[in-house]
């Protein structure tokens, strides 16, 4: 296999290392989210993105898979989305009220979800994933609430909890302490959270033994992306399902990620589970700022008349609409042949990495599915919870694969996820296994 035909590992960052410095004098810590902080050797300053590539303040050329950690399902700067968002804001686009593409947008994601009943759109992923928990509070009348291992929920107190313990502070593996990942939460954060490791059904049934009748709900990330990408085994949801109806409680997918990413129906389409609520952000309008919580009837009318109280100026804004609009419209032209291409190169390039890995002797490891997918070192053939990741996964080399990767021309997430969009070519992905088998020869 030829070597990367461009960039060697004396690609200068030296522009974006001088903006970093004086970012650091007028932006706190120089970035403005938090995983921003680990690029290493510096968080690169961009100054254009199209399609499947980024070009930085060094002029240097990057293909792209962090593609804003999701969002940009078509790639950067689709001109299908650009045209119908520039087209809309024309004529004003922060009404704070209502408008009817919001309900055609509402009618293409009832065609489209498993998941029937009411949604309401918000900004972020964050905050869609507070108005979840309190719905599911306020319906049932309880304040516990089960969360897992290794998933990620936002960084909002109630939830910034176990996503990535250290091992010596997160208890026993079948009763986990929770564990808050940051300094400043409010001492009652702990108070209702009951956290689990995931995939693991006989300890679920050991807390609804004890708490069922105090659960409000579960939350999960059905399709666990922020540790490795684990799939959910096989009946493992069907079980948790039948705990929660068994107990009154409801089931939450957090589809932030999966949803309108891995299928049409995001998670439930694949899983073939559906729960009581759901909640998306990232790719529904294919880079723009949305969010968006799906519920059965009879539990979003209490969002509905007012009693969960939910706010937010920029929800439902003319961008975002028309971005979500116009991101439906393109993948249910033809919904078919929008995933299987999408999760096909996605497979090819899953496959080309592990090629090289077998050339390099490398213990890369690829697991996923295609529009998205992880990589770690480890030697284990499959890694199946956040035990298991933060035991066996070697998280040092991963991070000088990255910027290894990023020297050869290959800009990754620094937390191993991998984002396909619809616009990497078959080009982009032999250019993509080029760079990393030889990455990994130097690494
Ligand atoms: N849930 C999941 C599963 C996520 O991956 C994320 C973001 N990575 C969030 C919620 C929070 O979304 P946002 O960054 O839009 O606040």
């Amino acid at each position: 296999m030829p070597a990367s035909p461009r960039k060697s590992p004396s690609t200068s960052f030296a522009r974006s290392q001088e903006l970093f410095d004086k970012a650091n004098t007028l932006v706190a810590g120089g970035i403005s989210s938090q995983i921003r902080r680990g690029e290493r050797p510096v968080p690169l300053f961009f100054e254009r993105a199209a399609g499947a590539h980024m070009w930085d303040a060094d002029g240097n050329e990057y293909v792209d898979y962090v593609m804003g950690m999701g969002p940009n399902l078509f790639g950067h700067a689709p001109k299908f989305i650009t045209d119908a968002v520039a087209r809309d804001m024309r004529d004003g686009y922060v009404f704070t009220g209502q408008f009817q593409k919001e309900l055609e947008v509402a009618e293409m994601v009832r065609e489209a979800i498993p998941l029937k009943g009411l949604i309401r759109f918000a900004s972020s992923g964050t905050e869609i994933d507070q108005l979840v928990l309190r719905l599911a509070r306020g319906f049932t009348g309880r304040s516990k609430f089960v969360k897992f291992e290794g998933h990620y929920h936002g960084w909002t107190d109630s939830v910034l909890i176990s996503v990535h313990p250290p091992l010596d502070k997160a208890g026993p593996e079948n009763a986990p302490t929770p564990v808050g990942e940051s300094k400043g939460m409010a001492p009652g954060a702990y108070d209702d959270v009951i956290v689990a490791p995931w995939n693991n059904l006989s300890v679920l049934e050991a807390i609804f033994k004890k708490h069922g009748k105090d659960i409000a709900c579960v939350i999960m990330e059905p399709i666990l992306g922020n540790t490795n990408f684990i799939m959910p085994r096989p009946g493992y949801l069907e079980g948790v399902q039948k705990l929660c109806r068994q107990n009154g409680s409801l089931l939450i997918f957090d589809e932030v990620i999966t949803g309108f990413r891995v299928s049409l129906g995001g998670a439930m389409d694949v899983t073939g589970v559906t729960p009581d609520l759901a909640t998306y952000a990232k790719a529904l309008a294919g880079g723009f700022p949305i969010a968006m919580l799906l519920g059965r009837e009879e539990i979003m009318k209490l969002v509905g008349d007012g009693s969960v109280y939910h706010g937010g100026s920029f929800n439902s804004n003319v961008m975002s609409i028309s971005a979500a609009q116009a991101s439906l419209a393109h993948i249910m032209s033809n919904p078919g042949r929008f995933y299987s291409e999408l999760n096909g190169r996605g497979q090819a390039l899953m496959e080309g990495l592990r090629d090289a890995a077998r050339r390099t002797e490398s213990d890369l490891h690829v697991q996923g599915i295609g529009s998205f997918f992880a990589t770690s070192f480890t030697t284990r053939e499959e890694i199946a919870d956040y035990r298991e990741h933060a035991r066996y996964c070697d998280e040092e080399k991963h991070k000088r694969f990255v910027q290894a990767m990023l020297e050869r021309g290959v800009r990754l997430a620094t937390n191993g996820r991998w984002h396909m969009s619809s616009v990497h070519s078959d080009e982009d992905v032999d250019r993509t296994v080029r760079a990393a088998y030889d990455a990994l020869r130097v690494i």
